[in-house]
């Protein structure tokens, strides 16, 4: 790309000098001049699964299609492997402007304040020239910084008629303050992207992140989508009866009732639940499966609907870009700062390693450079965004940062030395979900985690121990993740050399454990 950028220039000068200035010129070097600097739209939702988006070809895909969605990646990369390094919102969104773990940007849970004196990406992005802005969900308490412009949601947000709190309007923390937007979250979120961009200062390229709530719990959807599944049955995952007995902490353990301490965020335990925002479903008289089952249906459908809502408005900024003959020389993103459990394993939210949770989707479209119908398979984090979108804008990547720029491998070229395993840890222990603390490796074929169930002193953890926990998969005969074979026999090698391998990348992620003596006593006791 260097050479082609000398080259440019050289050109422009040559024709300024022979023919003059002309608009067809104009027109070409500032085409050109585009080409060096894309403008970058990057649109992420929240919570939003892999599973729920139909390109990636999953049990929901011919039910619930996402054309909008999908077109992103037919006439761009559909990424098939990317990661969260803590799969909670708070944490992901400062890893995400940072290109940082928690450990070293200082947000572990939802609790922590995201430093806004921070060099992060928006700050960078504006150094580097461009005209930012942030619309939508923050969720990282303090006030936006490094963005020209910024309207974003109190705390999670409302899905009917939110609040916004825009910019040069005094900043109230977190989930406080705003004024009232008449109309539904998705399409107000959109509706203000669209007018910032209508109003951006055009001499500079933009980047714009656009950030929907949807499709966050509880879920409401726009009243357009109620008809949608009515009489439809929603397939269901192998492992939705399961019983939210998949991991650590046993329903046994605590009774076989849904107790306080159990994983909640279940089917039975929330779903059926009073306090439900589109009304509780009837269960009296059925057995337990088939309220499980009609539990799953109610979740299932009312999740879907609000991501129809996300997927039409991700249509309309590709027809903005399209009316405004900007599609060719802008970056579209879509992604979400997480995944989710839609029933697997009879669980709801993320916080988990596991697959569904862990994975990101993410389709990225960049018709002046990037090839359409691309497939992307290499294992790609979200600390590795800011450095990629740096690259992208021509800017610099702060050697702090811990990601690693992908600009080339969406272009086809994957560096001989990119990462072939990635380093995930959840902080939060136990809270609101009874999700315990854990970290673990997964590379390509295997996934080892270790539940060490302690609170450590992070904002928002419970002070109750659990006990430590080992899980192994072999993703590639297990891709579901149905059978812990952390203690069968085959796989004794394969396990000790993961161990190792997760001690290496913990160091090299500045995330040893040593300024955590309780948990280095237990890893003493359960590493082996
Ligand atoms: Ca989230």
């Amino acid at each position: 790309m260097i050479r082609y950028f000398q080259e440019t220039s050289v050109l422009v000068l040559f024709s300024a000098f022979i023919f003059g200035c002309n608009s067809q010129e104009n027109r070409e070097s500032s085409e050109k001049e585009d080409l060096k600097q894309p403008n970058i739209i990057y649109i992420m939702s929240d919570d939003h699964a892999k599973n729920a988006i139909s390109i990636y070809g999953s049990r929901l895909a011919e039910i619930a299609p996402t054309p909008n969605i999908d077109r992103i990646a037919k006439e761009g990369v559909l990424m098939n492997n990317v990661f969260v390094t803590n799969s909670i919102c708070t944490p992901s969104r400062a890893a995400i402007l940072t290109g940082q773990y928690s450990q070293l940007n200082g947000v572990y849970t939802l609790k922590d304040d995201f430093d806004n004196s921070s060099n992060h990406l928006g700050k960078l992005m504006q150094k580097a020239g461009y005209s930012t802005a942030v619309v939508g969900k923050w969720h990282l308490h303090t006030e936006p910084t490094g963005f020209d412009y910024y309207n974003v949601l109190p705390g999670q947000g409302l899905y009917n008629n939110p609040k916004l709190k825009e910019i040069g309007k005094p900043w109230k923390y977190h989930n406080k303050g705003g004024e009232v937007y008449k109309g539904y979250v998705t399409d107000v979120i959109t509706d203000e992207s669209i007018k910032w961009l209508d109003n951006r200062d055009k001499s500079k390229p933009f980047f714009l992140m656009s950030h929907h709530k949807a499709p966050h719990g509880l879920w409401e959807f726009a009243k357009r989508h109620e008809h949608l599944f009515t009489d439809e049955d929603i397939p269901e995952p192998n492992s939705l009866y399961e019983n939210a007995n998949h991991g650590p902490i046993k329903g046994e353990r605590y009774g076989s009732s849904i107790s306080d301490r159990y994983p909640r965020r279940n089917m039975l335990h929330q779903v059926t639940r009073e306090g439900w925002p589109t009304g509780i479903i009837d269960t009296i008289g059925m057995t337990r499966e088939e309220k499980i089952h009609s539990a799953y249906q109610k979740y299932v459908k009312d999740y879907l609907r609000t991501v129809a809502a996300i997927d039409e408005n991700v249509g309309r900024i590709l027809d903005y870009l399209d009316d405004n003959d900007l599609a060719k020389n802008t970056i579209v993103i879509y992604t979400s700062d997480q995944g989710q459990l839609l029933g697997e394993h009879d669980y709801f939210d993320k916080r988990w390693m596991y697959e569904e949770s862990l994975s990101m989707p993410m389709v990225i479209r960049y018709p002046a450079m990037i090839n359409p119908k691309q497939v992307n398979n290499d294992m790609v984090l979200n600390i590795d965004f800011a450095p990629t979108l740096l690259e992208f804008a021509g800017a610099e990547v702060p050697s702090k940062m811990q990601g690693r720029s992908f600009k080339s491998n969406l272009l086809g070229s994957t560096p001989t030395d990119w990462r072939t395993s990635m380093y995930y840890r959840y902080w939060m222990h136990m809270a609101h979900h009874y999700i315990p603390g854990h970290y673990g490796i997964r590379t390509k074929d295997y996934k080892l985690i270790f539940f060490y169930g302690l609170p450590l002193n992070r904002n928002g953890a419970l002070s109750e121990i659990t006990e430590p926990y080992w899980e192994f998969y072999d993703l590639k005969n297990d891709p579901k993740e149905m059978n812990n074979l952390y203690a069968d026999e085959k796989y004794q090698t394969i396990i000790k050399e993961l161990k190792a391998e997760l001690l290496v990348k913990k160091k090299e992620l500045k995330d040893t454990d040593e300024s955590y003596p309780e948990l280095m006593e237990l890893r003493n006791k359960f590493w082996n």
